[in-house]
């Protein structure tokens, strides 16, 4: 039988880099072609109804074999497109068997050193097999790892159908690096319950709690003239967008000195000239109220900075980013608990913890799918020195399993 680490070694070989920049849906053409492979593998299994439709998202469906009445249908999603930050063609994964802590040194790139010291995680992984990639690309362990796991246990459930669960619902979704993954899914056509997103880290993990995130941009306008002739006249919006940078936070409401439960308002982006200055902030917290409160501070700071330059004026726009998926899932407890329960029946310790970050998951839950995250055992993500256990991923699948038997044997017939 094809092993969970096979598929993986064959999906990463696939180019599917999406791109910001975009206006097709998917955004790269490429990550069809292994949406569309993995339709006809999934096919191939015996997954008749496996198809790719008109916007990329790849569906298929395994058939309940409980003759329980009312067993729930399940959903397991993971993404096929790699992050715009990294290099993803071109990827020739290594295999390093039975890792001793010794440093493994990529080989096109004798820079690119994944050291034990710098990488913890890895502690636990004396004895396994780590697969990374050559040095100058990423892996795409975020999200390849995710797919060839959901697919293997697809085929062992095919190949066991002993074993009693309902209805299971497989999604493959392109885009989702670049913010767009969920925005033709169809969440009544695909008709499950609640889904788990496998796009996680470390064995045993399952996030139920993501940041809520907004995205800001605030505007200076100023008055641009011929600078030897601009005495009274000149406002530069450089210097005004410079004085509300300079009014930040500098101790707290950074990314660069927050961790845990705190929230950071983030300037990444500046489009300037003397005329017009704009900067694009990333606001995120864990409660609606946080993020609320972050943004009229940074509402604040804005007008103070351009109240010090007459004749200027500032815009401020925000846009809804995600919400944290916690306010959804708390409402569906037993979403989350059989999660839990499958961890444990494969031999591992459950640990719950806060994505910073957002994941599908949390727009699939407000748009009415519950979507907890599971690991999928990514490290380094968006990183030339990504890596993965097989030993993560073969956990991985067995979770899949287990969940499929505990929704069945929980069911209310
Ligand atoms: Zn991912």
């Amino acid at each position: 039988m094809t092993t969970v680490l096979d598929r993986f070694l064959r999906y990463v070989r696939y180019d599917t880099q999406s791109n910001e920049a975009s206006t097709t849906y998917p955004s790269t053409a490429t990550q069809l072609v292994l949406l569309g492979d993995l339709a006809a593998e999934l096919r191939a299994l015996g997954l008749a109804d496996a198809a790719v439709d008109e916007f990329g998202y790849v569906t298929a469906t395994i058939p309940a074999t409980t003759n329980r009445p009312g067993v729930p249908t399940i959903g397991f999603i993971a993404h096929v497109d790699t992050s715009p930050e990294m290099p993803g063609a071109g990827v020739a994964p290594i295999v390093h068997r039975a890792y001793d802590g010794r440093d493994l040194v990529l080989p096109d790139d004798p820079t690119a050193i994944l050291r034990l010291a710098d990488n913890p995680a890895l502690a636990a992984h004396i004895g396994h097999d780590i697969v990374t990639a050559s040095g100058t690309t990423l892996l795409g362990a975020d999200d390849k790892a995710g797919v060839a796991e959901i697919v293997t246990a697809a085929a062992y459930l095919v190949a066991h159908p002993e074993i009693a669960h309902g209805p299971v619902r497989l999604a493959f979704t392109p885009d989702e690096e670049v913010g767009r993954g969920t925005e033709h899914f169809d969440v009544a056509r695909f008709g499950a319950l609640c889904a788990y997103t496998l796009d996680g880290g470390s064995r045993g993990e399952i996030e139920i709690e993501s940041f809520s995130a907004d995205a800001m941009t605030v505007t200076f306008h100023g008055f641009n003239t011929h600078p030897g002739y601009a005495k009274g006249r000149m406002v530069n919006a450089i210097k005004i967008a410079a004085a509300f940078i300079d009014r930040l936070p500098r101790d707290s409401w950074s990314p660069e000195t927050t961790d845990g439960h705190d929230g950071f308002v983030h300037p990444y982006v500046i489009q300037a000239s003397v005329e017009r200055t704009a900067v694009r902030l990333l606001v995120r917290d864990f409660s609606t109220t946080g993020l609320k409160d972050k943004e009229a501070e940074l509402d604040r700071l804005a007008r103070s900075a351009a109240a010090d330059y007459p004749g200027s004026r500032v815009e401020i726009a925000v846009e809804e980013s995600y919400r944290n998926m916690k306010a959804v899932l708390d409402r569906h407890p037993e979403i989350a608990e059989h999660a839990r329960e499958a961890i444990r029946r494969a031999g591992l310790e459950p640990r719950t913890h806060a994505i910073r970050g957002g994941t599908d998951g949390c727009r699939l839950s407000f748009m009415g799918l519950p979507t907890p995250n599971l690991f999928a055992g990514e490290h380094n993500f968006h990183s030339r020195l990504e890596w993965v256990a097989v030993q993560d991923m073969e956990k991985a699948v067995e979770v899949i399993v287990h969940l499929c038997r505990i929704w069945e044997e929980k069911a209310l017939g």
